[in-house]
């Protein structure tokens, strides 16, 4: 199962959501779809599943194009939109029943409603109408929802926002396994997240994409002006001494004995400092540099 998007562009009125989008999901991949508020992250999943029209370009999911009235396909697509939206009236199992009713799983049906239940947990809560559960298990009936139909792609929007860590990482752990048979397209703001579930990542920036990456490609898309450095050392030492190491430019002390030290330059500090040490009588206790992160790439490319 895979989603390809094509020179999608989107217009509210006047205003462009979605600027000459493209690019691919391959079968078995788990991709975060990153970019600021306002983006067109939702924008572009709704166009996916054939929620909303592009107003040009197009969407292929498994080589088939996508379209409101394509049944065949939406079938192929589980979707947990932004915000959730269920029925609070309706009992847990009750409502995954009626879900399972629109996709007509007929004989299905109990078999299906049974293993979702178990799968995403939600046994102990089965019986509870959908307006009394915790946030947590509110998501985990969205999950369920999008999952039961056993659909090969699946589109999470903000599937974690607003939860406890506990409950994100039971989320997380949730979507992990589903990934482990289905290709995943997911928007998030939680950058951990991204290290832990995805293997590629697409940013988007005012409609347009700014990166598509590796995740571990993905550092080479910002530049560090500077390197930073984290030293112990067993003894006492001067910010004026520090200083003296070639290429540093900052010092500030974090502590007895630690600093973090700032350099200038392509070379790595860290056996100058080494050198500095042993010339000093100084014995190193730890240095680390530090390395780039995921919000640092976030913040670069989107000039946040
Ligand atoms: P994201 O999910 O990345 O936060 P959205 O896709 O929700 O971004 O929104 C992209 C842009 O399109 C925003 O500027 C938003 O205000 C606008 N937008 C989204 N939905 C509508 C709509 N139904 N009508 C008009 N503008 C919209
Ligand atoms: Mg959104």
């Amino acid at each position: 199962m895979s989603i390809l998007v094509k020179g999608v562009t989107k217009l509210y009125g006047e205003q462009k959501a979605l600027d000459d989008i493209s690019f691919e999901v391959k079968t078995g991949e788990i991709v975060a779809f990153l970019g600021p508020n306002g983006a067109g992250k939702s924008t572009m999943m709704k166009i996916i599943t054939g929620f909303i029209p592009a107003s040009s370009g197009s969407v292929f999911v498994n080589g088939t194009e996508t379209s409101a009235d394509n049944i065949e396909i939406r079938k192929t697509i589980g979707y947990l939109p932004e915000n959730n939206p269920l029925y609070p009236e309706m009992y847990v199992r009750e409502y995954l029943g009626f879900v399972a009713s629109v996709y007509k799983l007929g004989k299905e049906t109990k078999r299906r409603v049974d293993n979702i239940i178990e799968t995403t947990g939600l046994a102990p809560e089965q019986n509870k109408k959908i307006g009394a559960l915790s946030k947590g298990f509110r998501q985990r009936v969205g999950l369920a929802q999008a999952l039961i139909h056993d659909p090969g792609v699946l589109l999470l929007d903000e599937a974690t926002a607003g939860l406890d860590p506990n409950q994100i990482v039971d989320i997380r752990n949730l979507i992990r396994d589903a990934g482990k048979e289905k290709t995943i397209l997911l928007s998030t703001h939680i950058m951990q997240e991204v290290e832990a579930i995805c293997s590629r990542i697409i940013l988007i920036d005012k409609g347009k994409i700014v990166a598509d990456e590796e995740k571990s490609n993905i550092y080479s898309k910002i530049s560090r002006p500077y390197q930073v450095v984290n030293v112990e050392f067993d003894k006492g030492v001067t910010e004026q001494a520090l200083l003296g190491i070639p290429n540093v430019v900052r010092v500030q002390m974090k502590g007895k004995d630690r600093w973090v030290v700032e350099a200038e330059g392509e070379a790595d500090i860290r056996p100058a400092i080494f050198s500095f040490a042993v010339g000093n009588g100084l014995t190193v206790l730890s240095l680390q540099k530090e390395v780039s992160n995921l919000e640092e790439v976030f913040r670069q490319l989107t000039n946040g």
